[in-house]
């Protein structure tokens, strides 16, 4: 029998999330995205943790800003997309799609999930049902495109669909609530829709995470999960069209929407 992984995530910069993974069996953690090193520190130390590795889901500065010092401070190894190493320094592990590996005897699997970054991937952990989604897909929305196509970004997320619906997603992002802001104008009908949309309003109110939520959650209230919603296909005057033009029309109305 193997132990529950412990996870503390840590809100950092405006909106941020750096999730630490611990294993009480091996005493191994590892952390994702560290945009930042200090609050990582103090967590291990308070903790009594020490870092065996860094996971990133892509190069943006808020997701690896905290490398270096880590690496330095704890001698951890630096797990990521072997096809960012001219953009993520001091990668230890080149990762691939379908990389596997483990956080003691907790297995990870590599999906590449292209689409807000080129080389973007998520972390997968089968056994426990968790999965580190970094920019890819956030609560009620998704990343934004700046380096792949709508249909790329749809092909990712196609493969999360296809995880099991208890799995929980650890985003990247405090951004649950403008993104269901941003839902309820695609889909005001959806009654989860406006049943989450009064737990976010609530738990933001507390200041409290949103984060995780399940994937049963997301494939019932998130936009970017509903292509084939015929409610939104008739808000959207779509009916009946192909999903990735779905999709894309459903982004770009999130990126115009204030
Ligand atoms: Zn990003
Ligand atoms: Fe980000």
């Amino acid at each position: 029998m193997t132990s529950k992984l412990q996870i503390i995530s840590l809100p950092v910069l405006s909106d941020n999330y750096i999730h630490l993974i611990h294993d009480p069996d091996s005493g191994d953690t590892a952390v994702v995205d560290p945009a930042e090193a200090q609050p990582v520190l103090a967590c291990l130390k308070t903790q009594g943790w020490s870092l065996k590795f860094i996971l990133n889901t892509h190069h943006h500065y808020d997701h690896i800003d905290g490398n270096s010092v880590l690496q330095r401070e704890t001698g951890c190894q630096l797990y990521a997309n072997g096809a960012d190493k001219h953009r993520i320094p001091g990668i230890n592990y080149l990762l691939t799609e379908n990389a596997t590996f483990n956080l003691g005897q907790h297995p990870i699997q590599v999906i590449s999930t292209p689409g807000h970054t080129s080389g973007h991937i998520v972390f997968y952990f089968p056994d426990d049902a968790l999965l580190f989604c970094g920019d890819t897909l956030f609560g009620m929305g998704c990343g934004r495109l700046f380096e792949g196509s709508a249909e790329q970004l749809w092909q990712s997320l196609q493969k999360l669909k296809t995880l099991p619906r208890n799995t929980q997603m650890y985003c990247a992002h405090e951004y649950t609530l403008a993104n269901g802001r941003f839902a309820m104008t695609v889909e005001p009908s959806n009654q989860a829709l406006q049943h989450r949309m009064m737990q976010v309003k609530q738990l933001r109110e507390n200041q409290q995470a949103t984060v995780p939520s399940s994937l049963a959650d997301e494939l019932a209230t998130n936009p970017f999960l509903r292509e084939d919603s015929p409610a939104i296909q008739a808000q959207l005057g779509l009916i009946g069209e192909d999903p990735v033009v779905i999709f894309a029309r459903v982004r770009s109305l999130k990126d115009q929407f204030k």
